[in-house]
């Protein structure tokens, strides 16, 4: 039996309505416009090309998006100096500085730098930490993570008890969707590069997250039948036929997963489109935590 296909476009849609649905109670009510600013440093066109994704999507919805695009050869202090204008500006409330930054700066630094209730991005350690602690809850989630679990919501899937495995553990993805999953109860397995017995531990799951950035590396005869298959991976693949010479997979071979799989994510349409959607979620919030204050 085929698997359920979890269609991520149609989840991000109705979260992005439900924010421009606030966004415009937040302005009728309050006479108030959430605002995200993005800073890019530098010209990577892939960076460069997600952030104008974040500012259109701001605009569809009604929030505020100021740009500030620095030269790659900005110094540390410059960028930094940049964010604290930001922190204290009241019309900004989330602040999302684009990763990967150029070489020469230390992005950790740059990342303490944002105000703890404007990290709409939800890699401020801090906001990590009460992620990972038993009892306390992050101010932001960051926002893949948090669009994987919209999706497995919308699958029907039951997380609590469920065994979890997550392929991956990158701080922006792999860690924090541990972290997810283990406080919604899950019982969560980490994988990576030194994991001996991949298909071992798959076999044994009733979710799986794959972030590796590997294509299709996870094949149908990996999976234990009826569970539910993320799949946060995008990668190139060589396609003489594609109009781009290149077609986007995921890290799951979807043709053989979905034979086995209860529900699973495409790629592209499924934990892609989620990533922006969840940031226009948190914008929000961000708002409404400015507005409590007063
Ligand atoms: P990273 O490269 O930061 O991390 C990859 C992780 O996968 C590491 O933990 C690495 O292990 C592990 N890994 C690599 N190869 C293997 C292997 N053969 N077997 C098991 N584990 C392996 O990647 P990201 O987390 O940033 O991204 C992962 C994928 O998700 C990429 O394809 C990226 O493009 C995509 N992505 C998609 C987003 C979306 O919006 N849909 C957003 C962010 C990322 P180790 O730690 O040992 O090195």
């Amino acid at each position: 039996m085929s698997a359920y296909i979890i269609d991520g476009k149609q989840v991000a849609s109705r979260v992005k309505e439900e924010v421009a649905t606030a966004v415009t109670r937040m302005k009728e009510e309050h006479n108030y416009t959430p605002g995200l600013a993005t800073v890019l440093v530098g010209e990577d066109p892939a960076s460069a090309t997600y952030v104008r994704m974040k500012q259109r999507t701001c605009e569809k919805l009604g929030i505020r998006s100021v740009g500030i695009t620095l030269p790659a050869d900005s110094s540390q202090t410059e960028v930094e100096e940049v964010v604290a204008k930001l922190n204290a500006d009241p019309e900004v409330n989330g602040i999302l500085v684009q990763l990967p930054l150029p070489g020469h700066l230390d992005e950790e630094a740059v990342l303490n730098t944002i105000d703890l209730e404007k990290d709409v991005d939800g890699f401020h350690p801090v906001n990590i930490g009460r992620l990972a602690m038993k009892g306390r809850n992050p101010l932001f989630i960051p926002c893949t993570p948090a669009g994987c679990m919209e999706l497995l919501r919308d699958a029907g899937t039951e997380i609590s008890g469920a065994e979890a495995v997550i392929l991956g553990r990158s701080n922006i993805v792999g860690l924090p969707m541990a972290m997810l999953l283990q406080k919604a109860n899950a019982t969560v397995t980490i994988c990576h590069s030194r994991t001996k017995d991949l298909k071992g531990h798959l076999q044994q799951a009733d979710i799986v997250v794959a972030a590796i950035g590997r294509a299709q590396m996870v094949t149908g005869d990996m999976l234990k039948p009826g569970c539910t298959v993320i799949d946060v991976g995008i990668n190139r693949v060589d396609d003489p036929e594609a109009k781009r010479g290149y077609r986007l997979v995921g890290d799951v071979d979807f043709a053989s997963a979905k034979e086995v799989a209860g529900a699973i994510t495409p790629v592209p349409g499924g934990v892609g489109p989620m990533t922006i959607a969840m940031l226009m979620k948190n914008t929000l919030h961000a708002a409404e935590i400015a507005l409590s204050k007063g």
